[in-house]
Formats: C-alpha cells, sequence, structure tokens
C-alpha cells in the first residue's frame, strides 16, 4: 500500500490531502519523499516562523528534551515563567499569560475569561466578524461567524453574535455585550487588515462603554505584521490577545497574554501539557530568534522584498490576480475567481512553491519570518512558471 492508502485507510478524513511527504527541510525550503525540493512559502499555515531545521531551535528543543519534557503545571517550570515574561515585555503591557497547545484552546480562555469577568454584570456575550476564524472546538467554532462550519454540530453555546463589519457592531452591542473578539488581520476567510482608523476608534468607543477587545493573533501575532503583535501596528490596547501558530516554530503551544490579571483563580482553567518544558524552551528560542531579525532591521527588509515580488507578480498577470492583500509577511493576491486560485494552488505545488489558499479567491503567503532574499526570489521564480501555465 502506498502512504495515500495507508492514510486513507485509518485516518478521518477531515483534510483533503495532497499526495505528498515531506521528509525534511532547510530554511525556507522543503524536500519531499521523492527528493523534490519546494520553497516553502506556508511555513506550515504559519508555524514554522524560524524556517525549517533551525540550528537554535533544534539546539533548544534538543537541550532541554535531555533535562525534562513535562512536569505538569502542579510545579514551577522555569522556561514557563520566562517566557511568560518575555511575552508581557514584548506586549509592553501590564499583564499575566494562560499557556496552552493550540490557538483554539487559547480563544477558549479568552472566552472563559470574558465571561466570568461580565458575569456580575450580567454580560455574557462575544460579538465577532463574519467570516472570521477562531478556532474547532465547539465555543471557538460557534465564534466563527461562518455559518457553512456550523452545520452538523448543534446545540452550540449562546451568546456569540456576529457583526457584518467593524460599523456594525455598535448596531450589535446591548447591556449584555461583554467582549469583541476579532483578527486584527483576518487569515482564514481571506487576508484583510481591518482598516486603520475605524478599528482605533473601535477601540476607543469600547474602552468608554466598559467592553472587552480580544485580539485573536493567532495567525497575524509573533512578528508576522512586522510587529511583535498586529495590534501595535494598530495602536489598540486589547485586554486579551491570543497566540498559537509561529509562536513556537512549530511545537505545539497557544497563549492569551491579558492585562485582565486576577479574574482566574485556582481551578477557573487548566491544562495538562500548556506550556510545558519543551515547548516554552522552543517558543523562548523562536522568540530570541525572531527578536534578533526585528531589531537589526533585517525583517523589515525581508518584508520589503517580499512585497515587492508579490506586486510584480499580481501586475505581471492581471488576467489572473485582481489585487494584492495583507500586512507584514501575512499576504495574499487575490484571484480573479475560485476556479482560478485552484488552479494556481496546483500549479505552485507542481512547480515546487509551496502556498495556501484563504477564503475563496485568496492566495495566501506565510513564509517563514527568516526566509532569505534567495529563496523568496526563487519562490518568486517558480510563481511566475505557474502562472505561465495558465
Ligand atoms: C489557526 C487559527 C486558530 C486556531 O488555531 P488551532 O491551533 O488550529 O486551534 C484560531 N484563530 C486564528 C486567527 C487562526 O488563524
Amino acid at each position: 500500500m502506498t502512504l495515500k492508502e495507508r492514510d486513507d485507510k485509518s485516518v478521518l478524513h477531515t483534510y483533503a490531502r495532497k499526495d505528498t511527504a515531506f521528509e525534511r527541510g532547510e530554511g525556507a525550503k522543503l524536500y519531499d519523499t521523492a527528493g523534490k525540493e519546494y520553497i516553502d512559502f506556508a511555513s506550515g499555515i504559519g508555524v514554522n516562523s524560524v524556517g525549517h531545521n533551525n540550528p537554535k531551535l533544534v539546539a533548544a528543543i534538543a537541550e532541554q528534551a535531555g533535562k525534562i519534557i513535562h512536569s505538569s503545571n502542579l510545579y514551577l517550570i522555569e522556561p514557563q515563567i520566562k517566557l511568560a515574561e518575555k511575552l508581557i515585555a514584548l506586549c509592553g503591557s501590564d499583564a499575566r499569560v494562560f499557556f496552552s497547545n493550540s490557538g483554539a484552546e487559547a480563544n477558549e480562555c479568552a472566552i472563559k475569561l470574558a465571561r466570568k469577568w461580565g458575569e456580575k454584570s450580567g454580560k455574557y456575550k462575544i460579538i465577532t466578524l463574519n467570516n472570521s476564524f477562531h478556532g474547532r472546538t465547539i465555543a471557538t467554532l460557534k465564534a466563527t461567524a461562518q455559518p457553512k462550519f456550523h452545520e452538523h454540530f448543534s446545540p452550540f453555546p449562546d451568546g456569540f453574535i456576529y457583526a457584518k463589519d467593524l460599523a456594525d457592531i455598535e448596531n450589535k452591542i446591548d447591556d449584555q455585550t461583554a467582549a469583541i473578539m476579532l483578527e486584527p488581520i483576518r487569515g482564514e476567510g481571506g487576508v484583510e487588515p481591518l482598516d486603520f482608523d475605524d478599528l482605533r476608534a473601535l477601540d476607543l468607543m469600547l474602552k468608554k462603554r466598559g467592553i472587552l477587545l480580544i485580539a485573536d493573533e493567532i495567525q497575524c501575532g509573533v512578528f508576522r505584521s512586522g510587529q511583535f503583535t498586529a495590534s501595535q501596528v494598530y495602536g489598540i490596547k486589547p485586554e486579551i490577545i491570543t497566540f498559537a501558530k509561529g509562536l513556537a516554530g512549530g511545537v505545539p503551544i497557544g497563549a492569551a497574554v491579558t492585562t485582565l490579571k486576577d479574574v482566574f483563580v485556582y481551578g477557573d482553567h487548566g491544562s495538562t501539557f500548556g506550556g510545558n518544558f519543551l515547548s516554552t524552551a522552543a517558543a523562548l528560542a523562536a522568540l530570541d530568534i525572531l527578536s534578533e531579525i526585528y531589531s537589526d532591521g533585517t525583517l523589515a527588509k525581508t518584508i520589503e522584498d517580499f512585497s515587492k515580488s508579490l506586486n510584480l507578480i499580481a501586475a505581471e498577470f492581471p488576467k489572473l490576480f485582481t489585487r494584492i492583500s495583507g500586512m507584514g509577511l501575512m499576504v495574499s493576491i487575490v484571484a480573479k475567481t475560485p476556479e482560478i486560485q485552484k488552479q494556481i494552488l496546483d500549479a505552485a505545488h507542481e512547480n515546487g512553491v509551496l502556498v495556501l489558499r484563504a477564503g475563496s479567491d485568496h492566495i495566501r503567503f506565510l513564509p517563514p519570518l527568516t526566509i532569505s532574499k534567495e529563496e523568496i526570489d526563487e519562490g518568486f521564480s517558480r510563481l511566475r512558471q505557474a502562472c505561465k501555465t495558465l
């Protein structure tokens, strides 16, 4: 049996998988079992933030694994404490952190925090935006304002209200509204940064009315926007920011950073694995690497190079693309039709460059933040070849 046949037979069919198995990687390059090389403009959906086989990350994981991997949260965990201190410093807020293993769990923590915070005043509703994506657990699925995700899984928890856009949020607020939860730069639903002035105005209005802002930065956080958080780019001050994907360079982790420091008391929330030695040691190494390329200007230069190439390719194929969108290294070119989107995804893979879909017409790029100029140029050259075949 081929790997594909064994996968079909033994693993639940929740992903439409390509018949490609990767074996190893180096920087922004991946190699499959047939030895074919790919330029990775996807980083495992924004996860491999420091590239593949990054020596500092690998060394940190190996060193930690050789000492202790896990102890449970019933004991002090030094790398977890260091990581919390670092996240607080990077966010620049007076905050505390809860660690989990995934983005959905980070958002679950945010939802529970908002509910408990609002409990005494009868506030429990959370407003989210159309076409958002917040996770696959029952609560975060209901928070995801896309009806197609809600089929088959009723009943859902109450209290999730959907707004068409930022302007519509005010119409949906009532006395029971606890929080607004949003992605400052939308990811899965199609890469779209929210409007700067509108989001800033919303933040001010919420502060005035005593309603929480939850920024889901699971995809757009951890330097992907060019700053540590997209919230910093916008100049907004969410009470809760959630992180996951790129935080530990590929080791599963989630985090909720909140200025609501005393809402949870012992027993209110927990996680067996969350914030263990291995994942937090990996995150510390990833943040060291990323902080360095941020501080020395490398990241800003990479963003500039990437966006130049993206502009060029969009302009070169006006029959295929309408515009580009996004921020930092979370960007997309928008295909004219969903059919073109699908054809480009297949042709890119064929030509040795990995890109992602988002929404029904976005070709999404989430390259490793450490990608080199040479890798960017090679990736776009392959993408150009792919576009020429259509
Ligand atoms: C990926 C993602 C999630 C869910 O994260 P998981 O780790 O898959 O649970 C939630 N919100 C946003 C914005 C995401 O991009």
